[in-house]
């Protein structure tokens, strides 16, 4: 993968104020393509060779309801690339909750951990993420439920969302980029546990299921990626 240097971005914005990107994640580069809706999905796996998501909690005591990602085993296996799709827009928003007044969907709230090979937590990562909304379209002329966000000094995110909802051809899904400071660009994708349609995806990988934990407050799901840091 291509080598981008990111620059900091500044200037959370608020939740509501989608239309203008804040600043511009350069996280563009060459993947394979996932098919369009209309077609069903193509073998889109990613060329990563490490195949095996070690995922970790490392600073806090979870709370009871929150579900429990995998201990990080040094050296942990890199987290899976997989297609990036037809969908990325570059520019996302900076924000860490993609939620709007009015959107319909199930609220849920993806956290984690940014980590090296080593289980070294990496701060300031950069995660982009982009989804299609509870009725499976994307906005493409906006900047609707895509945005970006950094890793703390503890290399853990949080991301306020909705669940996503299927499109032909795809199980539920939500694309991310993520990049250590200076490190190559991984593009993979994050998955629900027991939707039936994961069975016929064929991008759809196990090893990027995250545990999900469901109350009346919205799902609260866990994923901490592993990455190379250069
Ligand atoms: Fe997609």
């Amino acid at each position: 993968m291509a080598a981008v240097f990111l620059t900091a971005c500044s200037g959370a914005q608020p939740a509501a104020a989608i239309s203008k990107p804040a600043s511009t994640p350069t996280v563009i580069q060459p993947s394979l393509k996932e098919q369009p809706p209309t077609q069903p999905a193509a073998s889109g796996q990613g060329s990563s060779t490490a195949l095996q998501v070690s995922a970790t909690p490392l600073a806090q005591e979870p709370q009871a309801s929150t579900p429990q990602p995998a201990s990080c085993v040094s050296p942990a296996s890199l987290t899976p690339a997989v297609t990036e799709g037809p969908y990325f827009k570059a520019g996302s928003p900076e924000r860490s909750s993609l939620l709007q007044a009015g959107m319909a969907g199930t609220k849920l709230t993806i956290s984690g951990m940014v980590l090296s090979s080593d289980c070294r937590p990496v701060a300031h990562a950069l995660l982009d993420f982009w989804q299609a909304d509870s009725q499976g379209q994307y906005d493409n002329s906006g900047y609707a439920l895509r945005g970006h966000l950094f890793t703390d000094a503890n290399g853990r995110y949080q991301l306020e969302t909705i669940v996503p909802g299927l499109y032909p051809g795809r199980t539920e899904h939500i694309h991310v980029k993520v990049q250590a400071p200076g490190g190559p660009v991984l593009t993979t994708q994050l998955f629900f546990p027991g939707v039936q349609q994961n069975d016929s995806d064929s991008i759809f990988m196990p090893e990027l299921v995250m545990p999900v934990v469901k109350s009346s407050d919205g799902w609260q799901a866990v994923f901490n990626f592993v990455v190379n840091l250069k």
